[in-house]
């Protein structure tokens, strides 16, 4: 299985770095190695000094499927997780100053946080109206709002799937809201869906 990744789908995050709605989502890939195993704790690598946290709504696909038109997406996906897509973000700083690739920044080892489980979609009213956030050492650090998506779940899913086939288990980090910051040792983190616990994972 694969991660397809968003960067760069929400609203306040654009508006606090003053840019432009992109004209097309930016996509990057982590591969399956990338997923921290469950409830295990997240050690930091050497290879850099700050790593980032990133709380994300994640979509897993549930068949396989390519150039699937917005109106059909919906069959693409039963279920909704959430977890941190991590960045090495001072390594990505300087792959993008030279115009590099961004994987040795997004896409090591443990770069995933994935809830160990998810919640059947049709637990929601609403897709486009999924309320997340993130807790560093018992206080929020992010909160994040669907109708907050520059592209919606089905958006994204029609655009990723006209370079990638998208196969079942395949999941989509839909991007990170305002509030990233800098991961500590000894931090603790825990991500909430509404009310709903849905990972804890401690730094060390
Ligand atoms: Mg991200």
């Amino acid at each position: 299985m694969k991660i397809v990744c968003v960067g760069r789908n929400y609203a306040k995050h654009i508006a606090e770095l003053q840019n432009e709605k992109p004209t097309d989502p930016v996509l990057f890939i982590k591969p399956d190695t990338a997923i921290l195993p469950p409830r295990n704790p997240l050690y930091l690598p050497e290879f850099a000094q700050e790593f980032h946290y990133e709380v994300e709504l994640i979509v897993k696909i549930s068949k396989m499927g390519k150039h699937i038109a917005p109106e059909f997406a919906p069959r693409y996906y039963d279920e909704i997780g959430l977890g941190l897509d991590i960045t090495a973000r001072d390594l990505q700083a300087k792959l993008k100053a030279k115009g590099l690739p961004w994987e040795k920044a997004k896409a090591f080892d443990n770069s995933a946080v994935v809830s160990p489980k998810f919640l059947p979609k049709t637990q929601f009213e609403d897709l486009n109206n999924i309320q997340f956030s993130l807790q560093r050492n018992d206080k929020v650090v992010q909160e994040g709002h669907t109708a907050e998506m520059l592209w919606k779940i089905d958006e994204l899913i029609a655009y990723i799937s006209k370079f990638f086939t998208l196969k079942k288990g395949d999941l989509i980090f839909t991007g990170t809201p305002a509030g990233v910051g800098k991961m500590n040792i000894n931090d603790s983190f825990v991500g909430f869906i509404e009310t709903k616990e849905m990972f804890r994972v401690n730094v060390k």
